[in-house]
């Protein structure tokens, strides 16, 4: 299969998408983690992504688009992938559907993951995130065994750069001006399945599964 997940930041798209991409057996690939890989490297291009999420903005469209369709095209998402956090803007969808329509595919569903915002700043200021494993915790919500050590590897875990108040805010901003419209762009196209974000990690999957007609676990 080949699905989107869209939702606010702290909507739970990362975790989810982990989870729901292990269950269909396909890719789940990251616009934000492609961007964080390229300014981790420190490469110009790394350089350049760094100044737009910092700031809580958006990377340009055909930044973005190129990066993420060179990463959809690798052999392992062949046959499906999860693409999460891509496309984030109606120019970026049109450049999805073209790249897709290249390959001679299409999208299957497009899941909208929907979150009140006090909850959503409540849960990315308290996010903390292993760099080195992907776990991602919570200080209050799920606090790992030992402080600031992640659960998995043990590595330090630290808090991303945007995840401060004001930098949040401003990504709900964007997220409210740039992404919202597309929500109305897939519903056009018979695309859209909104899902209710609250909740633990299982049930919001389960009602993923449900929205997908995946069936029960
Ligand atoms: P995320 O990990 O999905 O929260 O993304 C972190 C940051 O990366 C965002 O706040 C944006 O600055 C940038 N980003 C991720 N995905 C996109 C996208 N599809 N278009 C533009 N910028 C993006």
């Amino acid at each position: 299969m080949r699905i989107v997940l869209i939702g606010p930041p702290g909507a739970g798209k990362g975790t989810q998408a982990r989870v729901l991409a292990g269950l269909l057996a396909v890719p789940a690939i990251s616009s934000g983690d492609l961007f964080r890989a390229e300014t981790s490297r420190g490469s110009a291009l790394g350089e350049l992504v760094r100044r737009h999420t910092d700031a809580g903005e958006l990377v340009p469209d055909e930044l973005t688009a190129t990066l993420v369709t060179r990463r959809l095209r690798e052999p392992d998402a062949a046959d499906g992938f999860l693409l999460d956090g891509y496309p984030r803007t109606v120019g970026q969808s049109e450049l999805l559907e073209r790249a897709l329509d290249e390959d001679g595919t299409v999208l299957d569903a497009v899941i909208a993951l929907d979150l009140p915002d006090d909850e959503i700043v409540r849960r990315l200021t308290g996010r903390r995130v292993c760099p080195a494993c992907g776990t991602t915790v919570h200080t209050v919500f799920s606090p790992p065994r030992v402080p600031d050590r992640c659960d998995g590897c043990a590595g330090p875990l630290v808090r991303r750069a945007d995840d401060t108040e004001e930098t949040v805010l401003r990504r709900l901003a964007v997220y409210a001006e740039q992404t919202v419209p597309l929500l109305r762009w897939y519903t056009d196209r018979e695309l859209l399945r909104p899902v209710d974000a609250t909740g633990t990690v299982p049930e919001v999957c389960d009602r993923m599964r449900s929205a997908l007609s995946l069936g029960a676990r």
